[in-house]
């Protein structure tokens, strides 16, 4: 059927309304940029509101590494009593946990908060692009087919499909290997009894992920004893230990390199599990992604049974829900004017430049059972710089989040939410600036980026005083 083009104008568009698209948008509208959020989905939030914890807050040390827009939206969970607040894994991270059912509250209000205008159920499809400006972006829905103008543009797509739409080059994966992380779909566990579960811990610390920070200066027996200590259900069930490993190899369960799982809830005695996966799947082809669900759900319903048999603490809970989406870890990375590498990250490296932090550890999952993982050196943070957000080629567009311009190791750490909503805070913040600068030239290379990490850091930022 033929549609009439409407036509939309803003000062600026955020494609995606994910993590790094909501912590965008809020950045520009704050500004007094006129914003709007442009999604596939029915939903805002993505991943933040599938069962899994903000990763990238806190540094394995402990130290807080990010603030601004993540404080804001966790306070505004807060205030609806969702908070559950950072919780040590003992093994190398230091989470910040929530309720998933609040969190789909708070971020709307946030957003609502902020006078961000919201164009749902709408995908992006094509890109009008002119000496490497982008005039416009084309978005089709139920009602037609619309025409989004706008001063600058911000990619929060995830798979860069603004960015690469308009010419600008990325990579894909492991290229050489063929490799993409898995999908996965997160589900959730009603009704889980937690000091049973910190006992068995406590007894069986061979089934699980402990101590591998060496900060801690804890051996497993001990951190087994400080998780119990800490009393909430944050446990790592591994394949390597006999619990798991005889479950593969009988085939009671597929395979996994673990059942992470995360307190949501202690009213509901609830947690998220992390664990199915389906390797080698490009989740840009829509076709594949959707023949993945079946499996998947096979795999939920699998671990949930494998869970409450072998596993004490879950002998009495209940299957509860599953994320609203299948999780995507990994598509397409644009390349930026900076590619943040394997050793910017590895080596925790500080830049006059940066303007986020990321300290979530190299993170990569294998299909099966295999996982690499290293941790940031002296359990620091490293600075991710303005250039891995500015698209090579493109003047009025900007990039944050998961399609982000790194190499495949040093996305592996900065694609976590803390990270991915500093580095779309800045994105957006950097957007307003332009937008409503008088002066502007119409390229995002003329931000003086001194004046941005003023600006980020009076906001409540953390640029600075790391380790
Ligand atoms: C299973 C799983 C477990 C994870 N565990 C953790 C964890 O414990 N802690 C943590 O911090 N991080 C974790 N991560 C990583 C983190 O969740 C993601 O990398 C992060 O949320 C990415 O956010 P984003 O906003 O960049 O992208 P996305 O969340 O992918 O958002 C992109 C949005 O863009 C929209 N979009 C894409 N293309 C178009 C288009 N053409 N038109 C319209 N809309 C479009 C999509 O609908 C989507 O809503 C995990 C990821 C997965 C998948």
């Amino acid at each position: 059927m033929a549609q009439a083009m409407r036509q939309e104008t803003y000062d600026v568009v955020v494609l995606g309304g994910g993590a790094a698209g909501i912590a965008a948008a809020v950045g520009a509208a704050k500004h007094g940029a006129r914003t709007l959020i442009v999604d596939a989905g029915p939903m805002i939030g993505g991943e933040l509101v599938s069962g899994i914890p903000l990763d990238g807050c806190l540094s394995s040390r402990g130290e807080w590494v990010v603030g601004g827009a993540v404080r804001e939206l966790l306070a505004e969970c807060d205030k609806l009593g969702g908070y559950i607040g950072p919780i040590r894994d003992y093994r190398s991270l230091t989470i910040v946990c929530y309720d998933t059912e609040i969190m789909k509250i708070a971020v709307v209000n946030w957003v609502r908060r902020h006078k961000i205008d919201l164009l749902l159920y709408t995908f992006a499809h094509d890109v009008v692009v002119s000496d490497g400006r982008v005039t416009g972006l084309v978005v089709l829905n139920k009602n037609q087919r619309t025409l989004l103008k706008a001063k600058l543009f911000i990619d929060c797509s995830g798979d860069g499909d603004l960015a690469i739409g308009a010419g600008a080059p990325f990579e894909v994966g492991d290229a050489a290997k063929g490799e993409l992380q898995p999908v996965t779909l997160v589900f959730r566990m009603q009704g889980v009894d937690a000091p049973k579960l910190l006992q068995f811990v406590r007894d069986h610390p061979e089934n699980f992920g402990l101590g591998e920070y060496a900060g801690l200066n804890l051996t497993k027996a001990q951190c087994a004893e400080a998780l119990q200590k800490q009393g909430l259900p944050k446990v790592f069930i591994v394949a390597e230990g006999p619990v798991l490993g005889a479950a593969i190899a009988s085939g009671e369960m597929y395979k996994t390199s673990m059942i992470g799982a995360t307190p949501i809830s202690l009213a509901r005695k609830e947690v998220s599990v992390n664990t199915t996966r389906i390797g080698h799947l490009d989740a840009t082809r829509t076709d594949k992604l959707s023949q993945a669900l079946p499996d998947l759900m096979e795999q939920v319903w699998k671990c949930a049974t494998f869970l409450q048999k072998r596993v004490p603490g879950f002998d009495q809970a209940v299957y509860s829900g599953v994320a609203p989406r299948i999780g995507i870890r990994e598509t397409r990375r644009v390349m930026g004017e900076y590619v943040l590498n394997d050793d910017d990250v590895k080596e925790a490296r500080k830049r006059p430049d940066g303007i986020a932090k990321g300290a979530h550890e190299y993170d990569i999952h294998l299909a099966g059972t295999g996982h690499i993982r290293h941790a940031i050196k002296d359990g620091g943070s490293y600075d991710i710089p303005y250039g891995t957000l500015v698209p090579k080629g493109l003047k009025n567009v900007l990039v944050a989040g998961r399609c982000m311009s790194a190499t495949r190791g040093a996305h592996s750490t900065a694609r976590v939410m803390g990270t991915v909503m500093a580095m779309g805070e800045a994105a957006g913040t950097a957007a307003a600036m332009c937008a409503t600068a008088n002066a502007w030239g119409g390229d995002v290379r003329e931000v003086q980026v001194p004046r941005l990490r003023d600006v980020l850091k009076a906001q409540g930022a953390v640029l600075d005083g790391t380790h």
